[in-house]
């Protein structure tokens, strides 16, 4: 089974590929590259990619999907369509379900789920510590051996440096990456939105910045001392990012993502009590949301990443004070990264990089995040042109839960293939295709 995508535009930055050129993909791995003077295969089929982007399949590091045990709010089958119509051809689905992913049983049902939906792949992540407890920790080399990808106690910050470090140490022993939601509790605590001017007129408790700064500082501190590999989930302060850019210059194995609603929205966005802008890290100041922009642009953040946290309607009605922290994002974030494209804050290839090449880097994904020869055939096609609304009532995703409804978007991924399956083609594809293709022939 041949597919030759056509008249396309690569970017793969793990090649360093920008250009022109047609893409060969059999029995689900990548053939090669082949420039377009090249004859085509003759038994192939084809897609036609004219005006578009190809990229490597980009990989979300930070999903929830809630199955097992709140199916209501989402099942891996419909979080992997969400995936998928959102460009993510890959999902790492975070151990917060019920029970917690902290044994090898619920490792292999989500993986057994994840392959029986044949849509996104599923990466499940193991719990640090028994039941994310924060007392004992997980069996993460049986859980290795069952499939996870990395460790987090994610929702729950890792409450003990000397905690830390053990989870540290045990997990570098197996390979593992440590991710950490970084906050400490006890500045944190009954806080529901970000300290500030805002929270102050509000009326709401605030998180300060700090939580989550001192931790980063001593999740860095901790990683030079294990040396183990550690990831710094959903970073959303000045000083957190300012630690990270220090510990790499030391020469620190420390990397880090960051969501869509942290660079997009400031803590101004909850001034109507919209639980929908209650999230954890909270939405932060303008010198905050700056400060991402920065590190996006000068490298020192890694990756983009959702935290996709479907909640029901029900959950979410509830006062601001008692809402559930968490939104929707999996259909949602390239749109929001098209827009930092569109505003000339970072370029395209930028993009490309902190979702595909880079996640797959941090989590030791092999064959994956790039197009080079016996890849995963796993690609995200983009339009960086075409002009959308995102319309949350249409969402394949079980939970609305998004401050982003009836957002205009400019910039789309079109479709999704994964392990050389065409798994998602947006509804306006045959539109989008034939005005570029007549676009090509003008010219
Ligand atoms: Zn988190």
């Amino acid at each position: 089974m041949k597919l030759l995508i056509v008249n396309g535009y690569i970017i793969d930055p793990e090649q360093q590929v920008n250009a022109g050129k047609n893409l060969l993909i059999e029995d689900g791995r990548v053939v090669g590259l082949l420039d377009r003077s090249e004859p085509l295969p003759e038994d192939a089929q084809m897609f036609d990619a004219t005006g578009l982007i190809v990229a490597p399949g980009f990989i979300d590091l930070h999903t929830h999907l809630r199955e097992p045990g709140q199916e209501y709010k989402e099942t891996i089958a419909t979080g992997a369509a969400a995936a998928v119509a959102g460009g993510w051809a890959s999902v790492c689905a975070m151990p917060n379900t019920d029970p917690i992913n902290d044994n090898p049983a619920v490792t292999r049902f989500m993986i057994e789920q994840g392959q029986a939906a044949q849509l996104a792949n599923v990466f499940p992540i193991g719990a640090i510590t028994k039941g994310s407890g924060g007392k004992e920790l997980a069996e993460m080399g049986e859980m290795k051996n069952a499939g996870i990808v990395a460790v987090s106690d994610d929702g729950r910050p890792v409450p003990t440096a000397a905690m830390m470090r053990r989870a540290m140490e045990y997990a570098r022993g197996f390979d593992l990456t440590v991710v950490d939601h970084c906050q400490d509790v006890s500045l944190s605590a009954g806080g529901v939105m970000h300290e500030g001017k805002w929270s102050l007129i509000l009326g709401l408790r605030g998180m300060p910045a700090a939580a989550e700064d001192v931790d980063v500082v001593r999740d860095c501190v901790l990683a030079q001392l294990t040396g183990a590999k550690v990831h710094l989930a959903h970073v959303s302060t000045r000083g957190a990012i300012a630690a990270i850019r220090a510990a790499k210059q030391e020469g620190v194995n420390v990397t880090c993502e960051v969501t869509p609603h942290h660079w997009t929205l400031t803590d101004q966005a909850v001034s109507d009590y919209d639980t929908n802008t209650k999230m954890s890290p909270p939405l932060r100041s303008q010198d905050h949301v700056d400060a991402i922009l920065e590190a996006m642009k000068d490298g020192t953040i890694d990756a983009i990443a959702t935290d996709h946290a479907p909640h029901h309607i029900d959950e979410k009605a509830l006062e601001f004070d008692q809402a559930p922290f968490g939104i929707v994002g999996l259909e949602t974030a390239i749109g929001l990264a098209f827009d930092l494209v569109h505003r000339g804050l970072i370029d395209l290839e930028r993009v490309v990089e902190m979702c595909s090449t880079s996640p797959a880097r941090i989590f030791g994904l092999t064959n994956r995040g790039s197009l080079k020869s016996n890849a995963h055939a796993d690609i995200t096609i983009l339009d960086p042109q075409f002009e959308w609304t995102f319309d949350a009532t249409q969402s394949k995703s079980k939970s609305r839960n998004t401050p982003f409804h009836g957002r205009s978007m400019h910039g789309a991924a079109v479709a999704t293939i994964v392990g050389g399956r065409l798994v998602y083609l947006h509804p306006d594809f045959g539109r989008i295709t034939e005005m570029k293709q007549r676009g090509a022939a003008a010219k």
